[in-house]
């Protein structure tokens, strides 16, 4: 691949350098319907929702196979562009803490123990805490470096690649987890059909996502911070999300609450404003960021 993506923030509004050759039109991501409204424009992508199912999505989008390089890259998780608030390193304790309690929420409901996989781990941060609610744990992760760091962190199997590839004895999991990483799925349906098929009978699938349907979206509009694009490419709420598991052929959908605490130098640089120094890296919960839902595999 040879095209160079350049992405910038000026204003706040994020854009995106891509000639029409790097884009792609897509039928709805949820029912493949092809008639849709634009609801917001970031030249030259357009988030528009489908007429027929009301699913949000980015189209036109990056082509797929010049955004899969991106999450490849080293640099993916610490993007030196960024002002730094974004880097996942900056971000490490208030990520934990969400991840702890959004664990006991998981644990209250019976969905701990056993095997887990988390598609997307990261740096290993959910693993790390999921260690004391999961004796076996497994991740995957595109970033060699990160997927590296996971496994010296935490020990547990790291497979480096995509979910269609997973190793053979990646399998019979009790529970796997995806936090942020199904907004940026190009083929949702057959992605989850692909780890349905990796979990015990009853074994249980849980999502978190940024969720459209909050007053935060209503709020800030384009401005919403979730609008990561190109790399964002569909945007749930609560109806479409539970529409997404059903199709992926899960049952008994439940909505877990999963508060998020986010820097505040992070939340201050949303607005434009600088925090001051000492106090970047304090965590700050803000309610309503994400949707998260847990179906089961019959
Ligand atoms: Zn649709």
């Amino acid at each position: 691949m040879t095209a160079v993506i350049h992405i910038q923030s000026e204003e706040g509004v994020p854009s995106v350098r891509a000639s029409d050759s790097d884009l792609a039109t897509t039928p709805c991501p949820l029912c493949n319907a092809t008639v849709s409204s634009i609801i917001h424009a970031f030249d030259p992508f357009k988030v528009v929702s489908c007429s027929e199912c009301g699913m949000i999505y980015l189209n036109p989008r990056l082509k797929e196979e010049l955004i899969d390089p991106l999450y490849r890259e080293d640099t993916y998780f610490s993007r030196s562009k960024d002002t730094g608030y974004e880097d996942y390193g900056f971000q490490e304790q208030s990520l934990r803490m969400t991840f702890r309690r959004f664990l006991s929420e998981l644990n209250r409901r019976g969905i701990t123990g056993g095997r887990l996989l988390e598609v997307g781990c990261g740096y290993g941060y959910f693993l790390e805490e999921a260690k004391d609610f999961f004796p076996s744990l497994a991740g995957t992760e595109l970033s060699e470096k990160a997927g590296m760091l996971a496994k010296q962190r935490t020990g547990a199997d790291i497979f480096i690649g995509d979910v269609e590839a997973l190793p053979a004895d990646f399998r019979e999991f009790d529970t796997v987890v995806l936090i942020n990483v199904i907004e940026h799925i190009y083929a949702p349906v057959s992605f989850l059909s692909v780890l349905a098929k990796r979990l015990k009978k009853s074994g249980t699938i849980v999502l978190a996502t940024p969720d459209i349907g909050s007053f935060w979206h209503r709020i800030m509009k384009s401005n919403w911070p979730s609008f990561k694009i190109p790399e964002h490419i569909a945007f749930y709420n609560e109806r479409t999300l539970t529409s997404l598991l059903e199709k992926s052929g899960f049952r008994n959908i439940y909505q877990i609450p999963f508060p998020h605490a986010f820097p505040l130098g992070l939340i201050f640089s949303k607005v434009r404003v600088n925090a001051p120094v000492s106090f970047r890296r304090r965590p700050v919960w803000l309610p309503k960021t994400m949707i998260a839902l847990s179906g089961k595999v019959l």
